[in-house]
């Protein structure tokens, strides 16, 4: 490893490393598992990626395999964001602002850039990221890449539309710009010889041949599993793009190096606030009349984690008054978010969520209703209920319909008594994306297999409930060790062809979004487990 080292530093303007801290900072992601690097290069340039890829492409086709794993903030769930190769890291240097066009509302950033300093940046104009996330450790290019959709986000936030292009590098270290060709453009580039090329002719051909089985491919339903946006390439008209391929695959397919995204005017004035019940049915009441007022968020908590962060000391003020003002205790809380016009909508709309509540016999909170940065005091509830300890972050990005929810909470329960865990919950009522505390202790090797049971549980509960076990984020390695169980072979082949066609030497992420045995999981699931990486 010294010598790739040696040679990486000798052409690259960043830094390549094999120092031990550094890669023991590295070697975690937000999974239950590990992987240590063996070299964490920070680029400075694009040429600096492009060089490390090509390099360890060269290095492949000679037979040595150095996986390379792309890395932002490494929040990743799946054990995506960790390998045994090299880690190339974007947030380090590669987070600037390229250009911003104010008129055409598109921001043009290099992939390391984190969401926060998106909207800092643009700050001053009427523009913002048309994303509900308000934390600063997410990058872009990981954040495209997970495909996430979270509970903190809308129905309507789907990151495709958010994406003008992307620039991608390539396993060989070339580089494609991703937009929509015109069949006439496709049939162009299908004729040079290049990479890039050779990637459009191919995947053109792949489409052609398998049209009837990427059309059983059901959009309507979010899944992240595999390269379930091959289905989005092809438009009826001939015309090809490759941008929804890059959405989810979690760094297998080519590396993000800068995207140009469109903006949104910010919102005139924001409504947030906390309703608190006592009872699932006052709940779930309580999220049919608030849907009907068009929230951009609703998210639903089960107030055992809150118990379970304040067992680690965590304090949430709005919790806290909620409680008292219920007088008894708080087993459900709706977390809700409006975007408004104008301060009348703003107070209207404020009195008809009272209404809801009092009707109901809930309890409600507004946020301070004067900052529209105010909302970040509530929507920064996840960094709250990231308990340092005794939280796992064990099965997130389920996707399951609301009217399977009472079946879910019943479903979890029966888990909770065989395996000896709490296991709360909290989804968005608008995505339906779920994601499960889970209180185990991997530090022990009976809670070690509990955690492999409780995620194949949750794989036959989310299909047996019509839902998705990878709705959001990917399967990466982790969820693959289940997912695979549940997928068609004949698309599991196709995603197979697709990655050939991009990675033939596979090299970007070699074990994310692969087949990957039961001893490989257990062998490398954290005793140490607790999610305070970024601290
Ligand atoms: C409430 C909440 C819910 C969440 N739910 C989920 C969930 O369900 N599943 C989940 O996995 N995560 C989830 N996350 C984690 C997190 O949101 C995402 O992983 C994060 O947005 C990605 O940003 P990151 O910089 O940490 O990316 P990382 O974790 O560093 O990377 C994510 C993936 O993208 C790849 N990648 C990173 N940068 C690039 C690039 N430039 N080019 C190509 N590939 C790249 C990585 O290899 C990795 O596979 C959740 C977070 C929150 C706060």
């Amino acid at each position: 490893m010294n010598r790739i080292v040696a040679y990486l530093n000798k052409n690259i303007i960043g830094e390549a490393t094999t120092d031990r801290t550094t890669l023991d900072k590295l070697k975690n992601d937000n999974s239950v598992i590990t992987n240590k690097p063996s070299v964490a290069v920070f680029p400075r340039h694009t040429d600096d990626i492009r060089k490390t890829v090509k390099f360890c492409n060269n290095l492949a086709e000679k037979g040595k395999l150095i996986s390379v794993c792309t890395r932002g903030y490494g929040n990743d769930h799946t054990g995506a964001a960790i390998t045994d190769g090299a880690i190339i890291n974007t947030t380090k240097y590669l987070n600037q602002m390229i250009d911003f066009d104010e008129n055409q509302a598109l921001i043009h950033v290099q992939a390391g850039i984190d969401l926060q300093s998106i909207n800092n940046l643009v700050n001053l104009s009427k523009l913002a990221l048309p994303l509900n996330l308000h934390n600063q450790h997410h990058s872009l290019g990981g954040l495209i890449s997970n495909g996430l959709i979270y509970p903190f986000a809308t129905e309507a936030d789907n990151l495709f539309e958010i994406i003008e292009q992307l620039e991608i590098i390539l396993p060989n270290g070339e580089l494609l710009q991703t937009r929509r060709l015109s069949k006439r453009e496709l049939n162009k580039m299908i004729g040079k010889t290049t990479y890039e090329a050779n990637i459009y002719r191919q995947l053109d051909q792949l489409i052609d041949e398998h049209q009837e089985l990427i059309s059983r491919i059901n959009l309507k339903k979010p899944d992240n599993y595999g390269y379930n946006n091959i289905a989005r390439v092809k438009n009826k008209d001939g015309s090809f793009d490759l941008t929804p391929l890059f959405v989810g695959s979690q760094g297998t397919l080519g590396i993000i190096n800068e995207a140009i995204i469109k903006l949104e005017p910010k919102p005139k004035q924001k409504l947030s606030g906390i309703m608190a019940f006592t009872d699932f049915e006052q709940a779930m009441d309580a999220c049919d009349q608030l849907i009907k007022l068009k929230p951009t968020e609703l998210n639903f908590f089960d107030s055992r984690i809150f118990a379970l962060a304040k067992k680690q000391g965590n304090f949430f003020d709005y919790y806290e008054q909620l409680e008292t003002k219920t007088g008894q205790s708080v087993r459900f809380l709706a977390f809700f978010d409006f975007n408004l016009k104008s301060k009348i909508s703003k107070t209207t709309k404020a009195k008809k969520i009272e209404s809801i509540s009092k009707k109901l016999q809930a309890q409600v909170i507004f946020d301070d209703l004067e900052k529209i940065d105010s909302i970040n005091n509530l929507s920064q509830l996840f960094d709250f209920i990231n308990v340092k300890k005794g939280g796992v972050q064990l099965v997130n990005g389920l996707f399951v319909s609301r009217v399977q929810w009472r079946k879910m909470i019943a479903d979890l329960a029966a888990l909770e008594a065989k395996t000896d865990q709490t296991l709360p919950f909290y989804g968005s009522a608008l995505t339906k994306v779920v994601n499960i505390h889970s209180s185990l202790d991997l530090s022990t090797i009976s809670d070690r297999q509990n955690a492999i049971k409780t995620l194949e549980y949750a794989r036959r509960m989310a299909s047996q409930l019509d839902g998705v076990f990878c709705a959001s984020g990917g399967e990466g390695q982790l969820k693959n060790l289940f997912a695979q169980k549940e997928i068609d072979p004949e698309l599991a082949e196709l995603y197979r062809k697709v990655k050939q066609i991009f990675d033939p030497n596979n090299i970007l992420n070699s074990k994310v979004k692969q087949p990957i045995e039961l001893k490989t999981i257990a062998k490398n699931i954290r005793t140490d487990y607790n999610n305070n990486f970024y601290d």
